[in-house]
């Protein structure tokens, strides 16, 4: 019906998720509101873990990638549920660090961590780094020497795929300020140099070939790829890479229309693509490390918003202004992703109208979609924008010195806050 599978209605007619009443949840905690359903946050993480166990023999990791959406609770549900966790700040580190994760399950990411990164991801000991460029191999040496330590890193390759085309194509990708590429021999020197550091342990290799792919294909074939590439390594270099990270990706439902492969037929195909490369390459079989962010949270939240004005421009469009917006909700104004919306209080309702949803920032483009079916939706009325659990916490911002939203879990029908509603005086807390 709706399209994230923890959406219901109740008896009061009203939009649930996990069973909790959504308007109920607007009068308690205030709008705009984060909301999002934590055993759908497990079930998920369970699918892919479970998958992982059932087609690759359990010898690999799932490291949900925090940037999707990170606070010490996340965290703490990852770390419950036996998971690992990618990061790709010191930010992200910490919050991770403070909220007790495992830091042996952490892997670190970016295209230009600064030296106080490095050296806190090696303070705290985090699984492993994954070194992007040559120049972060340096310095990484230098701070491992120092620190006297000798950290597990993984290079973070560019197979050279495309997979944002309609039909993924195997070459372009070569312009990404992400990684070494395979083309034109920079990554098998930079594996040469690597061997031979005395301070970093290559322990494996990772891709990340984008996001939200509906498809398989373009994910089997960066296995081919990789697989080819640590078989290259083998053969002239004498050096087994124990790990092959396939980054993350996963298509999720955004829209009704959205058809994304189930996560356990990735897992399947993928790690088929695996076995068969590597019994005839043969190399042994490596330890797989996935990275889903998206796919984890997005569907497991929804941001709840109150309706204030409704403008109807004869002929052109209605706009129906909620007081939220691109503050809490980018994507839009960023990628002009489209949403599924619901008049929470008129869920049972037909989706009788075509509106703009508009936030209150002061910018035209302040949208968070255009030509969305509704119910009519009047001042007062609570408006349901569904999996938002991704990309939209993560990536607010203050415009405005709009005060964040807080973030508030349901889980067996009951709720509380995970983050707080910044206040007032968060707003000028840091200025002189
Ligand atoms: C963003 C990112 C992910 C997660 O991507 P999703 O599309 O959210 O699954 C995983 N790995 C890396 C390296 C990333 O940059």
């Amino acid at each position: 019906m709706f399209v994230s599978e923890n959406l219901d209605i109740n008896n009061a007619g009203h939009l649930t998720i996990g069973g909790v009443d959504t308007v109920e949840l607007a009068k308690e905690y205030g709008t705009p509101l984060y909301v999002m359903d934590e055993q759908m946050i497990r079930k998920t993480l369970r699918r892919f873990h479970d998958s992982m166990k059932k087609y690759y023999n359990g010898k690999g990791e799932v490291h949900y990638a925090s940037k999707a959406f990170s606070c010490m609770e996340m965290c703490r549900v990852v770390a419950s549920e036996g998971d690992g966790l990618d990061a790709v700040s010191i930010g992200e580190l910490y919050t991770a660090y403070k909220a007790g994760f495992p830091m042996d399950k952490v892997g670190f990411h970016g295209n230009n961590k600064t030296d106080e990164e490095l050296r806190f991801a090696v303070e705290v000991g985090v699984g492993h780094i994954i070194v992007d460029n040559i120049s972060e191999l340096h310095r990484l040496e230098a701070i491992a020497a120092e620190m006297q330590a000798k950290p597990d890193i993984m290079f973070r390759i560019k197979p050279g795929i495309d997979a944002h085309t309609h039909d993924f194509v195997k070459t372009g990708q070569i312009d990404s300020k992400f990684g070494f590429a395979l083309e034109t021999g920079e990554a098998f020197e930079a594996v040469k140099e690597a061997i031979s550091c005395k301070n970093v342990n290559l322990s494996g290799l990772h891709c990340h070939i984008g996001s939200q792919i509906f498809d398989i294909a373009p994910f089997e074939e960066a296995a081919r790829v990789m697989l080819g590439f640590i078989a290259k390594i083998k053969n002239e270099l004498g050096f087994e890479v124990k790990g092959l990270n396939l980054g993350g990706g996963f298509g999720i439902k955004y829209l009704n229309e959205h058809d994304p492969a189930p996560f356990e037929v990735y897992l399947e195909r993928v790690s088929g693509v695996v076995r068969e490369e590597c019994s005839k390459l043969g190399i042994e079989l490596p330890a797989m490390y996935i990275e889903p962010g998206r796919s984890i949270a997005a569907p497991a939240g929804i941001t709840l918003y109150t309706v204030g004005a409704r403008k109807e421009i004869p002929n052109i469009r209605t706009y129906v202004s909620v007081d939220g917006g691109m503050a809490d909700s980018p994507r839009y104004i960023l990628y002009g992703s489209e949403y599924e919306a619901i008049v929470a209080n008129k869920a049972k309702e037909e989706r009788s109208e075509k509106v703009t949803i508009a936030g209150k920032c002061c910018e035209s483009g302040d949208l968070i979609g255009e030509n969305m079916p509704l119910q009519h939706a009047e001042s007062g009325d609570i408006i349901a924008v569904c999996a938002t659990g991704a990309y939209n916490y993560s990536m607010s911002s203050n415009y405005n010195r709009l005060q964040k939203p807080a973030v508030v879990f349901v889980n067996e029908g009951k709720s509380s806050v995970v983050v707080k509603r910044e206040t007032l005086d968060d707003i000028i807390r840091n200025d002189i």
